[in-house]
This record gives C-alpha cells, structure tokens and sequence, in this order.
C-alpha cells in the first residue's frame, strides 16, 4: 500500500549538460504524481526545477512551491501549481521547506542544492530531526555530495553514522519504490 507522503526534491534552477538529468526530472515527477504524493519544491520555472514540478502539474500531482521574494522574477515562480508560497528570505524558504516535507530528496543541481541538501543533513547530524534523506545518483549527480561526507569521515571531522543518515538511489524507479 502506498502511503501519501510530502516529497521536497532539492534540485537545480539549470538542466546541467547531461539530458538524462532532466528526463529524470519529468520521471520523478510524473511518478510522484502517480503514487499521490505531494512534491514540495523551490517554486521556480526554470531549470531542473521547472521540469520536475511541470511533469508533477501536468500528471495531475499537488505540487507546492516555496520561493523567496527576490528569487519570484530571477526563477520565474511558477504560477500552474496548487499552492506558490513566498517567504522573505532563503533562510524562510529553507525552513517552510523543512516544515511542509516529511521526506527529503537532494536531486541533480548546482551549489544551491548542496547547500539545502547539507543544511538538513547537518539539522539530522545534530539531532534536530529524523526525517529521510534520499540522495540520488544518477548520471554522477550524486558524487559531489557523497564525495564530500566520505572526505569529512576520512579526515574524522564526521562520525561514519553519518554515511547512514542518507540513502543512496541510481535510479528514478528505485526513488520511487523506496518511497512506497
Ligand atoms: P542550484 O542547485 O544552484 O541551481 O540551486 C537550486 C535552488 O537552490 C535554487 O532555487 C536556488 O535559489 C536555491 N539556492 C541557491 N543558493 C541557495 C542557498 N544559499 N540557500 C538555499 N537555497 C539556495
């Protein structure tokens, strides 16, 4: 049985050169959509973004966008969706995120996506939380971030728990069979 969950995916505001990112992309949200889940992301149009919460809309998914004022126009908030929320502040956006997601997915991106996918992994290192943290390798997208968490264990800045507070998936439909 499926349980309905709420998704933040953590992706990039461009495609990257690989097209398997953005073909990922559509599957991921065409397949959230399917199993009626809730995709909760960084609100925009553009990018990796924009092709997730398209194919989320389009296959009749509730997509919620979350995105900073300033950021409305740069990423071109998208106004096709079930909820757009608008916060002050990256740091507001981050937390609203937190708050609306029982599960997070770090997808293909760019600094951004390092950066939101870290922050809640540092919030479950301290404690703060133990929602899941599903990181996708697909196409290599993964190796930056994983690269990092092993380079901070080797050099005994992180426990090795912490190569256990994040699951690792190669795959769409293993992202999609892991969330039920
Ligand atoms: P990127 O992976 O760099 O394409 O960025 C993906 C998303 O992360 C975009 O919506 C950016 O607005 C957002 N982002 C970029 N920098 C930060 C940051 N420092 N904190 C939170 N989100 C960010």
């Amino acid at each position: 049985m499926t349980t309905a969950r709420s998704v933040a995916v953590f992706c990039g505001a461009s495609l990257g050169r690989d097209p398997a990112w953005a073909e990922a992309a559509r599957a991921l949200g065409t397949g959230l959509a399917a199993r009626g889940h809730t995709l909760v992301y960084g609100g925009g149009k553009v990018g990796l973004m924009g092709e997730v919460a398209n194919a989320a809309a389009a296959a009749g998914g509730r997509v919620v966008g979350v995105i900073p004022e300033f950021l409305r126009r740069a990423e071109h908030a998208h106004t096709g969706i079930a909820v757009l929320e608008v916060t002050q502040s990256m740091h507001t956006r981050k937390q609203r995120m937190f708050d609306l997601a029982d599960v997070f997915v770090s997808f293909a991106g760019g600094l951004g996506t390092l950066d939101e996918t870290f922050e809640i992994l540092t919030w479950r290192q301290l404690g703060m939380h133990e929602k899941p943290i599903v990181v996708c390798d697909i196409a290599g997208s993964g190796q930056a971030l994983m690269g990092a968490i092993e380079a901070a264990i080797e050099m005994g800045f992180a426990k090795a728990e912490l190569r256990e507070m994040v699951t690792i998936v190669r795959s769409v439909s293993d992202l999609l069979d892991w969330l039920g």
